[in-house]
């Protein structure tokens, strides 16, 4: 099935007759076109891809797709043209408008009808090419944690650290960055979405490296907690707790498990411990670092044979240091494939 036809399939249940796609990374995915500015019109039996003036060149290779120009300001363009292109009614990415989008859409006077997460839901079984793509990226950051772990961080800045990163996700072939290095050191690693800045790298410290490569549009995504030097007891009870939470949840990943449970096997460990905890579980990944299905306290998933997602529980004492460990994985019938290969034990970098 073609994923514009898998798009085509959830048209009745939605009660529509075609569905506006404007995402940029939905459209990406549903015709391989790539342009900041584009929308695809998916009825039963034709779909359109609508772009202006600057991407209509490259939109012509696109097969499977009829090409129609727009003008530069795409929603207001839609909204005078959408009668002509589209059979009412039409579902549209309820999350992903702007209302200002919305009305510009609704001067179209058509049936307009809310849909959300449809195309995310069928980002979130990737096909056997996207497992290879994000195999790929994920070798990437194998490496990456390989070699960082080589290298004395003691003294370094936390944004010298994460310039290091940057680095070596190039070296090592990556594209890009999937998002902004996390450093957190010391105190700052009980944060789990520092920001890594001027503060240097000291002895007796946990250092918590969060990054992703980017590589032909997949993300990959690693967490691993270096520690500088010895460790007190708390710290180190807090890593070895940390370890087992996550070692716990990956043994509970399979499909048909459901995402809160799942989450439920590491949130128990660490509150039992006497620990908050400041985050779900994990995520799924793929064009996007951050996709279905989420992995967390309030999520109603259940885990698909194909699904992408991180397992990254953290074990944070607040004003001391923090521990986060994330591995990547495919969900099978079986269980989990781990695709992030760096070790969970303790690595010294001081
Ligand atoms: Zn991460
Ligand atoms: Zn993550």
């Amino acid at each position: 099935v073609s994923r514009l036809d898998a798009l085509r399939a959830e048209l009745e249940r939605l009660g529509a007759a075609t569905f506006l796609v404007h995402h940029p990374v939905n459209v990406r995915y549903l015709t391989g076109f790539e342009s900041s500015n584009a929308a695809v019109v998916v009825g039963p039996d034709r779909a359109l891809l609508v772009t202006d003036g600057r991407y209509i060149e490259a939109a012509r290779s696109v097969a499977g797709v009829e090409v129609v120009q727009s003008e530069r300001e795409l929603a207001p363009w839609l909204g005078g043209r959408l009668r002509d292109l589209a059979e009412p009614p039409v579902a549209f990415e309820a999350n992903r408008l702007t209302y200002a989008g919305f009305e510009a859409l609704a001067a179209s006077g058509l049936d307009l009808t809310p849909a959300q997460d449809v195309v995310e839901d069928l980002r979130s079984v990737k096909e056997e090419e996207e497992l290879a793509a994000i195999r790929r990226t994920t070798g990437v950051t194998n490496a990456v944690y390989e070699r960082l772990g080589a290298q004395e961080l003691v003294g370094s800045t936390e944004a010298e650290a994460a310039w290091r990163v940057e680095e070596l996700v190039h070296e090592e072939g990556g594209d890009d960055l999937a998002f902004p290095v996390i450093v957190g050191s010391g105190p700052n690693a009980a944060r789990p979405h520092h920001h890594s800045g001027e503060r240097r790298i000291g002895a007796g410290e946990t250092v918590i490296v969060d990054a992703g490569a980017a590589l032909t549009g997949y993300c990959s995504d690693c967490t691993r907690t270096y520690v500088a030097g010895e460790l007190d007891s708390e710290l180190h009870a807090a890593y070895e707790l940390c370890r087992a939470a996550q070692e716990e949840a990956l043994a509970a990943v399979r499909s048909g498990a459901s995402a809160h449970d799942v989450d439920a096997v590491a949130r128990t460990r660490i509150r039992e411990a006497g620990h908050e905890v400041l985050h779900g579980l994990g995520h799924g990944v793929g064009l996007e670092i951050h996709e279905l299905p989420r992995l967390a306290d309030t999520s109603e998933a259940i885990l698909a044979a194909g699904n992408v997602v991180t397992i990254e529980p953290g074990v944070y004492l607040p004003g001391r240091g923090g521990v986060r460990i994330e591995d990547l994985v495919i969900v099978t019938d079986d269980g989990a494939e781990v695709l992030t290969s760096y070790t969970k034990a303790p690595v010294s970098v001081g």
